[in-house]
């Protein structure tokens, strides 16, 4: 079991994402456990402040330290808990390392938000990661991201486990999935040529579509 501690100013983007479809089910199973913490409810002066403007000028506001201190203090309290902040100059996010935080109990995400965190925040941190080399608005997909393709890796989650082992970059980041096909065996859009299912798929002949499956997987990459 992970727990995601999820820490953002817009708590309800969360809602209709993370209670559907396989997310849903493993909360259920109670394979993970989701929570999602607004950062204003740390606050105690009458407006909820938790940006303002950065020192020494520049556009836009940034995300106070103490709000953000004290909610990872309040939160943090597993023996394997490890603080992330999502940053668009984090370490990029990928397959391998998914299944490395897999490994610990809890995961705190700090959603940025505007121009940003107060650079202090750093101090509070293990970790930061990127979900690529773009710029967004929020920390909020990233968490998203990054709490679906971590839950994939807790055992039960998803359903074949077995699908895990054949995926798309399961061994490395050059391994890539084989084609695969379902009904109907050919299917022929109008005014185009008939596309047939490869015949060895229909075989039967399980060691030769193993072997057909390794050379196509080898061919896409
Ligand atoms: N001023 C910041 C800069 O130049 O790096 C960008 C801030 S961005 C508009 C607001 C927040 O969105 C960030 O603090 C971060 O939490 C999140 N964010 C944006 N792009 C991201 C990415 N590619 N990966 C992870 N988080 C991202």
């Amino acid at each position: 079991m992970i727990q995601f501690d999820i820490i953002t100013l817009f708590p309800r983007i969360f809602d209709s994402y993370f209670n559907e479809s396989i997310l849903k089910r493993a909360q259920a199973k109670k394979k993970i456990k989701i929570n999602i913490h607004d950062l204003r409810d740390v606050t105690t002066d009458k407006h909820r402040t938790v940006d303002d403007r950065p020192y020494g000028g520049g556009p836009g506001m940034i995300l106070l330290v103490e709000p953000m201190y004290k909610a990872i203090k309040a939160i943090k309290h597993k023996s394997k808990a490890r603080v992330i902040m999502l940053a668009p100059e984090g370490k990029l996010f990928n397959q391998q390392e998914a299944k490395r935080l897999s490994k610990y109990n809890q995961l705190i995400l700090l959603c940025g938000r505007y121009e940003g965190f107060d650079a202090r925040v750093e101090q509070f941190i293990d970790e930061k990661i990127s979900i690529g080399q773009y710029v967004l608005a929020g920390g909020e997909l990233p968490a998203m991201v990054v709490t679906e393709a971590v839950a994939r890796h807790v055992k039960g989650v998803v359903g074949h486990q077995d699908a895990l082992v054949e995926e798309t970059f399961a061994t490395g980041p050059d391994y890539v999935e084989y084609p695969q096909y379902s009904r109907p065996e050919t299917f022929k859009p109008a005014g185009k040529k008939a596309l047939p299912v490869p015949k060895i798929l229909l075989s039967g002949n399980h060691a030769k579509i193993r072997q057909w499956r390794q050379a196509q997987s080898e061919k896409k990459r």
